[in-house]
């Protein structure tokens, strides 16, 4: 990409945001140092989903009390979407890179957090994946189809890639996920040549450990971020909402892909946090999404940092 061209973005997304800022407080939603590490969580804008995305396998009886407790219910779910960015002195590290131009109006947003938060583009030395869906992997291209991070390396699990990587994945693949499935190949076909992949448990950079959460996707992976004794685990969407996902865990959601793996994956990080204290930040928990994990009862809830 030419640099007029990522000049003209750049006053483009500035435009954006001087007319939507209303809509949109906060850019750089969190902030937290780990050690060395500075982390800092970047708001994609946040998503639209119908109600019944999540909750159309669950039990209503079972929801009633979640519903009034959280005033979530039938209107449309909006998500926040929060992007992890790590930086040590030597690198810039994305975790996911949001939707991009074109999935929604109300995502797609951050290279105006990026912005705001004074790192170019060109800046950015890895981008490393949870996982292939729109609002996660799309933004990986600009609004010319061009890689929008050309000195990054890119980073993904094995088996996410070969999943989506697949040409019988558009044909398996539940009928009202097709577009997903094709709009995944498009971008992984546009980063093919500097991507690297990684295995469950391996230290993929330094200070970064792959975990498998399998389950969202059939891939999915999240990440322990540790310098000396403090640590931060990335979630992705392995708990994939602060509501339901905490109050229910063990009911299946009609997020995921492979919704018995999911459960199990979520009952055993929530388990493992509550236990450890970790703290965490999920891509679509509230507040940034950074916090920690409470049990309550015989489930859990969400307390966002500094709450
Ligand atoms: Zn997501």
């Amino acid at each position: 990409m030419t640099s007029t061209r990522r000049q003209f973005l750049k006053h483009a997304s500035a435009a954006s945001l001087i007319t939507g800022l209303g809509a949109r407080a906060s850019w750089a939603s969190d902030m937290a140092t780990v050690g060395k590490m500075k982390i800092t969580t970047l708001s994609d804008g946040h998503l639209n989903l119908p109600a019944d995305f999540i909750f159309a396998p669950m039990p209503q009886d079972q929801l009633a009390p979640i519903f009034s407790e959280f005033n979530v219910g039938s209107g449309p779910l909006t998500p926040e979407c929060n992007i992890t960015m790590l930086q040590d002195g030597e690198r810039t590290i994305l975790f996911d890179v949001g939707s991009g131009p074109g999935w929604q109006d109300s995502s797609g947003l951050l290279v105006d957090a990026l912005d705001t938060a004074g790192v170019a583009v060109d800046d950015v030395t890895h981008v490393v994946f949870t996982h292939c869906h729109p609002d996660h992997l799309w933004g990986v291209l600009d609004d010319f189809d061009e890689a929008l991070f050309p000195e990054a390396q890119y980073m993904m699990g094995r088996a996410e890639w070969d999943y989506w990587w697949n040409p019988e994945t558009v044909d398996t693949i539940e009928a009202a996920r097709t577009t997903m499935a094709v709009g995944a190949k498009r971008r992984m076909e546009a980063i093919e040549d500097s991507i690297t992949f990684f295995d469950d448990g391996e230290e993929i950079l330094p200070g970064v450990a792959a975990r498998a959460t399998y389950g969202h996707t059939p891939g999915h992976m999240g990440f322990e971020l540790r310098s000396g004794s403090e640590s931060v685990m990335v979630v992705g969407d392995a708990i994939g909402n602060h509501h339901v996902a905490f109050a229910a865990p063990t009911l299946l959601s009609g997020s995921d892909q492979d919704r018995e793996t999911a459960a199990k994956t979520r009952i055993g990080l929530l388990d493992q946090m509550a236990t450890d204290k970790t703290r965490l930040i999920g891509y679509h928990l509230p507040g940034g999404g950074m916090g920690h994990v409470e049990r309550k009862g015989d489930a859990y809830r969400f307390v966002p940092e500094g709450a």
